[in-house]
């Protein structure tokens, strides 16, 4: 993703489509239009034009209402851009349903994808079409895996738990031992340049198979003996790809035995380069609680204590925390209040307010103020304070340990008096 902190745009996104994914229209009318990077605004807009024109054959007149609306709306967001932004784009429109009667709101949404999406479709549905959408997080990092030797080469590409075999090649160089009657020196020499030639060839496939592979995140070289080593200190891997060699492992053998002893081989070390930064931050935070360092800070209320007086220098949040700030105001003497509840707790916490009167004067009710996201709350006071901010997932040992913290922490800049 481009965004600087991958992984809280990834969680953005996330919630995102999470939101979306609740919309409902009362009929089939909810509009979803996807358009992939290098598509002619104009080509777009007129095929939407044709969609308006063949929604007028709607039996219900609502509904043929809220279709053409919201295909308007569409087409007037379309507008504004002379051109497809290069990873696509995705347009959301119609009238959501409320849960009070009467109409629904139109409501429009422009989503620029984080990865480039190559569908271009229109649909008009009773809920918006996310799918592929939700394909794009679910997009697994991708590996290039080279098993070699001097006698034959293999190929293969690991996406997920998956290793495919794209290539194998056989090197024709002899072995070691030459034949009678051959000066050693002679045999030297053109073993030497058959071997160069095998790594130029194996150079070359290396960067026809895994260059221009979406989302790879490095390569693996494995195989028996030294001759993988020598073919990755030479000159033979284009420069892109050398630099995401990540690893050189010894295998027992070559073929496909070799990629799937790499595979095995790689399990952990590829999980640790993943979550390595996540990782990292959380046995931080652990060192200071171990050690009571005292710059360890945790549970909602302290953390934002701590983000309000500037002294957190790195706020830790859990991906699953699902949390809702809400801000309270009393009707009779103004004064405010927050509170944090559970996301699937939020409807009745609004209700039991019915019964709930004010703290301060004792007579007043609460009206809500604003709901907002606790993660995203708690990143916006970080990016007040200047803290760098860590989005952790569940994936790891690390981030379950978070988790028993209340999911969300901090390491502080210097040490808080009580
Ligand atoms: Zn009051």
């Amino acid at each position: 993703m481009n965004e600087e902190n991958a992984p809280l745009s990834r969680f953005r996104f996330q919630r995102m489509l999470e939101t979306l994914e609740k919309k409902e229209g009362r009929g089939t009318e909810l509009i979803t239009v996807y358009i992939p990077p290098g598509k002619q605004v104009s080509e777009v807009m007129s095929d939407l034009r044709s969609e308006w024109g063949t929604a007028g054959n709607i039996k219900s007149k609502t509904t043929k209402k809220n279709v053409q609306d919201a295909l308007t709306k569409v087409m007037e967001r379309l507008k504004l851009f002379r051109k497809i932004p290069e990873n696509g784009l995705v347009l959301f429109a119609g009238a959501v349903a409320s849960d009070q009667l009467g109409v629904g709101d139109m409501e429009t949404y422009v989503v620029i994808p984080p990865e480039p999406i190559s569908i271009y479709y229109y649909r008009c549905e009773h809920r918006f079409m996310l799918e592929p959408l939700w394909e794009l997080l679910r997009t697994e990092d991708t590996y290039g895996i080279l098993v070699m030797d001097s006698k034959d080469a293999t190929f293969a590409l690991l996406k997920g738990q998956r290793a495919d075999i794209v290539r194998e090649i056989t090197s024709g160089v002899p072995g070691k031992h030459r034949a009678g009657g051959q000066s050693s020196r002679r045999f030297e020499r053109l073993r030497e340049m058959q071997l160069n030639e095998y790594f130029t060839r194996i150079g070359k496939y290396t960067t026809e198979i895994f260059l221009d592979v979406p989302y790879l995140k490095g390569v693996i070289v494995g195989g028996p003996g030294p001759t993988k080593e020598d073919f990755v200190k030479g000159k033979y891997l284009h420069y892109e790809l050398k630099d995401k060699v990540l690893t050189v492992v010894d295998t027992g053998y070559t073929g496909i035995e070799g990629v799937k002893e790499v595979v095995d081989r790689s399990r952990d070390f590829l999980r640790n380069v993943r979550f390595y930064e996540e990782r990292r931050v959380v046995q931080e935070f652990l060192r200071h609680i171990g050690h009571d360092t005292g710059l360890a800070v945790y549970g909602e209320r302290e953390v934002i204590r701590a983000l309000q007086s500037v002294n957190i220098r790195v706020l830790i949040l859990s991906e699953g925390v699902r949390r809702v700030l809400v801000a309270l105001k009393c009707r009779e003497c103004s004064s405010t209040e927050t509170q944090i509840v559970d996301l699937d707790d939020l409807e009745s916490f609004e209700q039991s307010l019915k019964d709930k009167r004010c703290t301060k004067c004792g007579t007043g009710f609460y009206d809500v103020e604003k709901r907002e996201d606790l993660i995203e709350a708690l990143v916006g006071m970080a990016e007040e304070a200047d803290a760098e901010i860590e989005m952790i997932s569940s994936q790891t040992e690390e981030g379950e340990m978070l988790k028993s913290f209340g999911g969300i922490a901090g390491i502080l800049r210097y040490r808080q008096f009580q």
